[in-house]
């Protein structure tokens, strides 16, 4: 089976998370020599697939075969791939089918390794993911059977394949907070403490405010409000309540905490409630990393381009194996058109990105 008709293959599948519409079966069948490991939970179904060549280092290819739905605007059946000037179309071509299809064929064609390698597929990774990656994880420690490094193959390169492979990612922390005061006639503004007045002075401080600086590898963990809404939409009532949303997308240097003492300076004696919800908690793997600089070397030497080490985006299941202390790097196809109406690759980053994968491992062989 060639790299294009793999490829074509899963994109035929309706993948629609959390549902894998036969394409783990195939997989499977694909793989054939390798040993399976399911983990069904509820409606989300996870495959580890292994080989043990020896016994050094777990090397891990990690991604999800679900893809989110097809959505208005195509011009061709998302699910019957299409081929144009050198570009596929269908959904999941960038996220991520391209990039399971690059580490499936690059595996399979191993002969030889002085350690295990394994996959790592979920179903729901484009939903919460309560049931995928992380208990995928959770088995695997249980077993004692954790890799040492997983490489996912999200989409990563933003102008050019190859021009970024990440290696962290920022957490994200949402908050609200309410302010209260005393609503009233608008006529009567001595008579009643008006929440957009309380605010007012404070919005300045708050608005886009910078807990850290960033450093080489994040930009400042900034607040960024996202909702703001008080009064009755009315011209004649002061109002007595008010709701702020906000987001900060946090590096390492930043902790809800942190968060939480800043505004509780700038409240004040002000009647405020602040509630805080740490959605995803950032990670960065050492570029002093067996994993990060053989994974740089690799696209180096077969893609001829030197890539930037970035922890740009929102989040990703990298942030998982992050939180168990596994190295991971994210290496994958282009960008531009994920979750998009007519979401496309070009072929030829498929084929490179099977190419640099081989190469990762050849590399972990020889060191
Ligand atoms: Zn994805």
């Amino acid at each position: 089976m060639s790299l294009e008709e793999l490829f074509i293959k899963l994109l035929s599948f309706r993948s629609i998370t959390p549902d894998d519409d036969g394409a783990y079966d195939f997989i499977k069948s694909y793989m054939q020599g390798w040993e399976f490991i399911d983990i069904n939970i509820e409606d989300t179904k996870n495959l580890v697939i292994y080989k043990r060549f020896g016994d050094g280092e777990h090397l891990s290819f990690a991604g999800h075969i679900d893809v989110v739905p097809k959505g208005d605007g195509w011009e061709s059946d998302p699910f019957k791939p299409l081929k144009k000037d050198g570009y596929i179309y269908a959904r999941g071509t960038q996220d991520m089918k391209s990039g399971v299809c690059a580490f499936l064929s690059a595996c399979k064609s191993v002969e030889s390794f002085n350690g295990v390698i394994s996959i790592l597929l979920t179903s729901d990774e484009e939903g919460d993911g309560t049931y995928g990656t992380i208990k995928i994880l959770e088995h695997l420690k249980s077993i004692d059977f954790l890799p040492d490094c997983v490489v996912v193959a999200e989409p990563t390169c933003e102008d050019k394949f190859g021009d970024s492979i990440k290696i962290g990612r920022r957490g994200s922390i949402n908050g609200v907070l309410e302010i209260y005061g005393l609503q009233g006639h608008a006529a009567y503004p001595e008579k009643s403490i008006n929440t957009i007045h309380l605010l007012a002075p404070l919005l300045d401080k708050l608005a886009a405010h910078k807990f850290d600086k960033g450093d080489e590898f994040f930009s400042p963990s900034t607040l960024v409000i996202t909702d703001l809404r008080s009064g009755l939409e009315v011209t004649n009532v002061s109002p007595g309540y008010l709701k702020m949303m906000f987001n900060v997308r946090n590096s390492t240097k930043t902790k809800k905490e942190d968060i939480e003492k800043y505004i509780q300076d700038i409240m004040g004696e002000l009647k405020y409630n602040l509630s805080l919800k740490q959605g995803s908690f950032p990670f960065i793997t050492n570029k002093d990393s067996k994993l990060v600089k053989n994974m740089t070397k690799a696209v180096e030497q077969t893609l001829g381009i030197e890539p930037k080490h970035s922890t740009a985006g929102g989040t990703s299941d990298a942030r998982y194996m992050g939180s168990f202390g596994i190295d991971v790097v994210e290496f994958g196809v282009r960008n531009d058109t994920i979750h998009a109406p007519n979401e496309r690759v070009e072929f030829s980053e498929v084929e490179g990105l099977e190419k640099v994968f081989k190469k990762l491992i050849q590399l972990y062989k020889e060191n």
